[in-house]
């Protein structure tokens, strides 16, 4: 029983191929460079056991359709041996991006999934369209092979009216569905789970402060195993610090720089998901480079350090309240799992609220799930590698067997 995993995005497609019988990786690529002047595809084969990659350049990849054939033809080469013949593929799970208020679960896509997921695209207009384009190949090269569709946002369903409205007039709610949505559901929901298996607890009596912390970056209120409130809103934009990304900000700022700098709607945009964040503040956005930068002395980068941090703890002082009781906080994703230092930054000082850090459990990039608290912490710490394929290939499997 095989699972091929598809991340469909707007220039690039990332899969991976996972044997359900022991959750074996057997292939993982991904196809880059899409529609430019040379494509580019790479796959490591057994990734577990081997570094090496198989790498093809130069060719041009000029759409959806041709980069997953190429991907396709990989995983088929009878020299791999990953995949004998297409229908050792039990399922397809694609993760797409956002199901708006239509999906709470992962589901069997069908024509009304496929023009529910359609009716979605003005909510994440870059995203939808390009996991549309990676299903629809797939449907054409897998034919009669069951789609799963996994959102981002379907975990995120469990929140409360009063934490996904925004104050503003209820008929932009009703018309064109403005709401709080949240994204890395997939992510959440897998670490808020091995934490509750970590700790011997039922995922539904656990409250978790769960902290994503990535390229993007979001904090999840986890109550009862359920979402209850998260960072990111109608767009991935809000909350916390990103590498790109301002997260919260004034939301005036966009009417002030309209008047006073003569910035258009779309140069705004831009500037908020593409200039602002770590890079905006310092220049870099990768937290290695921004740790460099701060050894050799580099004052904007430490404020930048600085801004991310403090931004964290508040979301956890806010999601304590929203929460009541906290069993555990966890960190996970790039940052969250490689930097000692953004963890330590970010609990410290919450000390008299029982979250206390063991600073040598710290010290270390987390390759498996690892306790970070000493050992009388009222509320424990974890730091737990994230895995979305693998979420994925789980919630594909259990639907194809009904
Ligand atoms: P994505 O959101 O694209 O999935 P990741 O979860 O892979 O991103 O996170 C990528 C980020 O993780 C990088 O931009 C970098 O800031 C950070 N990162 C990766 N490795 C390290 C490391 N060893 N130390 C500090 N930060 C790291």
């Amino acid at each position: 029983m095989k699972i091929l995993v598809i991340n469909s995005g707007s220039s690039s497609i990332k899969f991976q191929l996972l044997s359900m019988v022991d959750e074996a990786v057997l292939a993982s690529g991904l196809v880059e460079r899409i529609g430019e002047e040379e494509g580019l595809i790479k796959c490591t084969f057994m990734p577990d056991t081997v570094d090496e990659q198989v790498v093809k350049n130069g060719e041009v990849i000029a759409d959806h359709n041709s980069g997953m054939r190429l991907a396709v033809d990989l995983l088929t080469d009878p020299d791999q041996g990953v995949i004998a013949d297409r229908n050792d593929i039990s399922a397809i799970g694609h993760r797409v991006v956002h199901g708006g208020e239509d999906f709470h679960q992962p589901t069997i896509i069908t024509d009304e999934v496929m023009a529910a997921i359609e009716k979605n695209v003005p909510l994440a207009p870059l995203h939808n369209p390009a996991n549309i384009d990676g299903i629809r190949v797939a449907q054409e090269l897998f034919e009669g092979v069951p789609q799963v569709a996994v959102f981002d946002t379907a975990f995120h369903q469990t929140i409360p009216a009063h934490a996904y409205h925004y104050a503003i007039p209820y008929e932009l709610y009703e018309k064109e569905r403005i709401r709080r949505y949240g994204f890395h559901g997939t992510s959440h929901k897998f670490v808020a789970s091995e934490c509750a298996q970590l700790m011997g607890k039922p995922l539904e009596n656990l409250n978790v402060i769960t902290i994503h912390l990535g390229n993007g970056c979001s904090m999840t209120a986890v109550k009862n195993g359920q979402s209850i409130d998260t960072t990111l809103g109608l767009t991935p934009l809000e909350g916390l610090v990103m590498g790109t990304r301002s997260g919260d900000v004034d939301p005036a700022i966009h009417a002030f720089l309209a008047r006073n700098c003569g910035m258009t709607i779309g140069e705004i945009d831009t500037l908020l998901n593409k200039e602002s964040g770590m890079k905006g503040l310092c220049g870099l956005n990768d937290m290695r480079d921004i740790h460099d930068a701060i050894a050799a002395g580099d004052e904007r980068a430490k404020l930048a350090l600085e801004v991310q941090t403090y931004r964290n703890k508040k979301y956890i002082g806010a999601y304590m309240a929203a929460l009541g009781r906290v069993d555990a906080i966890v960190f996970t994703a790039g940052i969250g799992e490689n930097d000692e230092i953004v963890r330590a930054k970010t609990v410290a000082g919450l000390e008299p609220f029982g979250i206390v850090m063991d600073m040598e459990a710290n010290d270390q990039r987390i390759k498996k799930p690892t306790l970070l608290s000493v050992a009388d912490s009222k509320i424990q710490i974890w730091g737990i590698p994230t895995n979305e394929e693998l979420a994925i290939a789980r919630e594909s499997q259990a639907l194809q067997q009904g």
